[in-house]
């Protein structure tokens, strides 16, 4: 009924289906995979912070907030995939402060500098932080030159429902049946106007045919699925494109929302200004049909809550996708992305995170807490700069 490609096997499927690791599911510590975790050259956050001691703290802990979530949910991925870099997801936005002993330790080490006691003390609105002027630094004509895409988005989720990760094949119906209702109040004449295309009914051709053109998210994703992301697939599962293809919403891959301004070249203020525009026009519809009093889940202490801990807080992941073949081939992608560290940026695959790299690097943001938007798309733009001056000293 749903087609071949991208959908899943008809018994446990692991690229989407949740298991839960088998000491997990009798609510028991993964004793040895959390000790071989920690002896391991590579150790995620999740098996960092959660020590026999967090365990017990919390092994009995259910979430306040409508996923009652669980600590043996939450680290789930990371237990099973223990090359996940976080390793763990939060069921809802209370699961933060219900599991503070092991959440706010990953944030802090997610997000070095970040202080939960202290919080993020960003001053006005995200739109008022998303005003392109304000960017202060500007691509040089080097790294225009190599730039071939830009994307900027926001992860957001609505505060009316759980998580994904803590919700339902229903709770992902009404979050898509709410935005079905949104995108069709964006006036036809706006920039903005466009279609929601559901994955229940889109052609298996044109799911790939928008995943290939980075349109859309790809879903089959092994440590996702166990976090609990692809559940139900493909219920609730969508994509709304303007137009012109500059203005996307992906609706439940992850979190709730994933609200995209995208195009060819690098007008990164134009890309930015789009965003702004848009994820506005989103909350004030969502807003004038539901009543809600805040349409974005927030927290406190930091900002946007998402399901995973390392895009909290604005959420936002700005990037450019530049050509740097002769960079690549002298130094690599390892070398190049502690380069982008260093510059608060970090470099993927152009097919997105953990994708293969060819002749060209996706340099975003790293940084995504305690910082206005403004000056994360600097980030970007410098190491843009950087890369660009680098690969232009290689010769040949
Ligand atoms: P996200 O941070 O949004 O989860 P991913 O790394 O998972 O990003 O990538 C999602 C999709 O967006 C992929 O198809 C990727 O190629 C595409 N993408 C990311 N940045 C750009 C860009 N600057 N230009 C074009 N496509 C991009
Ligand atoms: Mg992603």
């Amino acid at each position: 009924m749903f087609g071949k490609l991208f959908s899943k096997k008809p018994d446990y499927d692991p690229d989407y289906d949740l298991k839960i690791e088998k000491s997990l599911s009798k609510n028991e510590y993964p004793a040895e995979k959390m000790e071989a975790a920690r002896g391991a050259k590579h150790t995620s956050l999740c098996a960092q912070v959660c020590t026999p001691d967090v365990w017990k703290k919390y092994k009995n802990t259910v979430s306040t907030g409508p996923a009652k979530w669980t600590l043996a949910r939450a680290i789930n991925s990371g237990v099973m995939y223990p090359d996940s870099f976080v390793g763990c997801h939060a069921g809802d936005k209370e699961s933060y402060d219900d599991f503070k002993g092991f959440f706010y330790p990953v944030i802090e080490k997610y997000h070095t500098g970040f202080s939960m006691e202290k919080g993020s003390s960003l001053k006005g609105s995200p739109s008022e932080r998303m005003d392109p002027n304000r960017i202060t630094v500007d691509l040089c004509d080097s790294a225009k030159d190599k730039i071939a895409s830009t994307r900027i988005r926001l992860a957001r989720n609505l505060s009316m429902f759980p998580l994904n990760p803590g919700g339902s094949r229903e709770s992902r119906e009404e979050v898509v049946g709410l935005m079905a209702k949104v995108y069709a109040q964006i006036p036809a004449d706006s920039d903005l106007a466009g279609e929601l295309f559901l994955h229940t009914t889109m052609p298996d051709e044109k799911r790939q045919e928008l995943i290939d053109d980075h349109f859309l998210f790809r879903g089959k994703d092994r440590m996702q699925a166990a976090s609990g992301y692809h559940e139900h697939w493909p219920h609730g599962r969508g994509v709304y494109l303007n137009m012109a293809k500059t203005f996307i919403n992906w609706v439940n891959e992850g979190d709730h929302l994933r609200i995209i301004s995208m195009e060819m070249g690098g007008d990164v203020r134009g890309v930015f200004e789009r965003l702004s525009a848009g994820a506005k026009l989103i909350e004030d519809v969502v807003k004038a049909i539901t009543g809600a009093s805040e349409v974005f889940m927030m927290h406190p202490k930091f900002g946007a809550v998402t399901c995973c801990p390392s895009n909290i807080g604005t959420g936002m992941r700005g990037s450019v996708h530049i050509m740097v073949p002769k960079l690549i081939k002298a130094i690599g992608f390892d070398e190049i992305d502690r380069l982008c560290r260093e510059r608060n940026c970090q470099a993927r695959g152009s097919s997105g995170e953990h994708s293969e790299v060819v002749d060209r690097i996706d340099v975003s943001n790293w940084r995504r807490i305690g910082f206005p938007e403004y000056e994360l798309v600097e980030d970007m733009i410098l190491c843009a700069n950087f890369l660009a001056e680098e690969e232009d000293k290689i010769p040949g």
